[in-house]
């Protein structure tokens, strides 16, 4: 049974939360703050923390950062906060992916099942454990560093590749702007989004049947970029 903690100070929306997440089998512990947050974080070792950032003794991200001193667990923020600046922050000190209130409750359990995908099977927990990423359109194999589409080896720059690695290895999630610069370009590029954009135009000509409206290699306009599979 996944344990999912519910980090929110609404007492309806942590009620709606309850109901919906027990009726999928899910496990729920509730914090209706950030010092219970992070004390039930520590005792209980949830699967997956469902974290709303305002909450009335301290900023939910503080909650992210001191979480991620001890723990990899999952982090799916919930937010009435609807500025890119606020999902960014929350990206950057650790959180997972970020779903913005209101919210539909199937939304919110599409994001929890891939947010704790990495986790279902024992030994899987890094994603750079996966070896195929297969779609319908392409099949990315991470160990001989190769994409196919059907027979056809796609051929792409080191830096596409990075970009293409660091999204298929963590399938349905969010990864923010600043974090796919640091990674690929380093900490003098982090401003540099008109590289993602140039790159992902690349990546997309190369991989979708239709780049215009891609499938898989998805835009969050403003937060960063998504592979869903
Ligand atoms: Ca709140």
């Amino acid at each position: 049974m996944t344990r999912v903690l519910v980090v929110e100070d609404d007492p309806q929306l942590v009620r709606a939360l309850r109901i919906n997440l027990q009726a999928r089998k899910f496990e729920v512990a509730e914090a209706g703050d950030g010092g219970s947050a992070l004390r039930l974080a520590a005792a209980h070792k949830p699967d997956v923390i469902v974290l709303d950032l305002g909450l009335p003794d301290m900023d939910g991200i503080e909650v992210i950062k001191g979480v991620r001193g001890w723990s990899l667990v999952p982090i799916l923020v919930l937010s009435a906060r609807h500025t890119s600046e606020d999902k960014i922050r929350a990206l950057d000190a650790g959180a997972d992916d970020y779903v913005t209130k209101p919210f539909s409750m199937d939304e919110l359990l599409a994001r929890l099942r891939a947010a704790t995908r990495r986790q279902e099977a024992p030994g899987t927990a890094r994603p750079d454990k996966v070896t195929l990423v297969a779609t319908d359109e392409f099949t990315v194999d991470l160990v001989a560093k190769k994409v196919l589409r059907g027979e056809r080896a796609v051929r792409l720059t080191p830096t596409e590749w990075h970009l293409l690695e660091i999204l298929t290895t963590h399938p349905g999630r969010l990864i923010s702007q600043s974090r796919l610069l640091l990674e690929v370009w380093g900490p003098t590029y982090r401003e540099n989004t008109n590289y993602l954009r140039v790159y992902m135009a690349q990546l997309r000509r190369k991989l979708e049947a239709d780049p215009s409206h891609p499938r898989y290699l998805i835009t969050e306009p403003g937060m960063g970029y998504r592979f869903e599979p």
